[in-house]
């Protein structure tokens, strides 16, 4: 994994975002004189439980390159809570043995498609966050498909569900992947911010979530203080009596068309 610097602006933008900055620009985020496509960060919401002190959340996580996150992984496994896994083709690579461990607990792991690059899934050349887009739909097909092409080669169900890297799309991109049969998962709670948060703050946002609620976080950087807060957060939601659910458990409503 790069550790690389980032400016202090940079990196404030990163915490907010979903997505953990891997390297920094070094050219400008898109062509000279042009204004970029227009990006969309689409929301997912489950159907509620809607009953009282009942709260129904779907923890999702994102692995999209590096390592796996014992803190996070034991304790879902350990505490028995269902969530959904975003792994890209990189990642399954790595880690044969988390991915043994969620395939031998089928009925708490859903696994679901990250892309194979880990790159941007929009289809217009820009730069976002300074990883460079996918930039054609034959870029993001390959993408998508490649993929979900690693999950099945690993042994994984094929996937139903795509978030492609940094959680951001254009409407464009978003069309061509939901008419390869997928839906597309944004988040309501940011959990992490791209992982970069520290503990606290991390476990305080998670622990947080409602009734409905999608949350994003990242199982692939375990040397974070944010992932000792997420884990800290799963045994939070679980004394609370939460509902655990994974997207392939419930109704689910997104934006930006990403569902419908
Ligand atoms: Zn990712």
């Amino acid at each position: 994994m790069n550790r690389i610097l980032l400016a202090p602006a940079l990196l404030l933008a990163a915490a907010s975002s979903a997505f953990a900055v891997e390297t920094s620009p070094v050219v400008p985020e898109h062509p000279p004189g042009t204004a970029g496509p227009k990006l969309v960060e689409p929301h997912l919401h489950i159907a509620r439980s809607n009953i009282s002190g009942h709260a129904r959340v779907a923890l999702t996580f994102d692995a999209c390159m590096g390592e796996a996150d014992e803190r996070i992984l034991s304790t879902l496994v350990n505490e028995r809570i269902p969530a959904t896994i975003f792994v890209t083709a990189r990642w399954l690579k790595r880690n044969p043995k988390a991915v043994a461990a969620f395939l031998q607990n089928p009925d708490l792991f859903e696994l679901e498609n990250h892309g194979e690059r880990h790159i941007p899934a929009i289809d217009k050349p820009v730069l976002v966050y300074g990883i460079a887009s996918a930039g054609s739909p034959e870029a993001v097909r390959q993408e998508v498909e490649g993929g979900a092409a690693a999950m099945v080669a690993s042994g994984i169900p094929a996937p139903h569900w795509f978030r492609g890297s940094t959680a951001k799309y254009d409407l464009s991109a978003i069309g061509q992947i939901r008419a390869m049969g997928y839906r597309i998962a944004g988040y309501s709670v940011n959990g992490d911010g791209g992982s970069l948060l520290g503990a606290a703050v991390t476990e305080k946002r998670i622990s947080s979530a409602k009734d409905g609620d999608v949350v994003i976080s990242h199982i692939n950087q375990p040397p974070h203080a944010a992932g000792e807060g997420v884990a800290k957060a799963l045994v939070d939601l679980k004394a609370k009596g939460t509902e655990f659910v994974r997207l392939q458990d419930v109704a689910d409503t997104g934006d930006d068309k990403t569902t419908e």
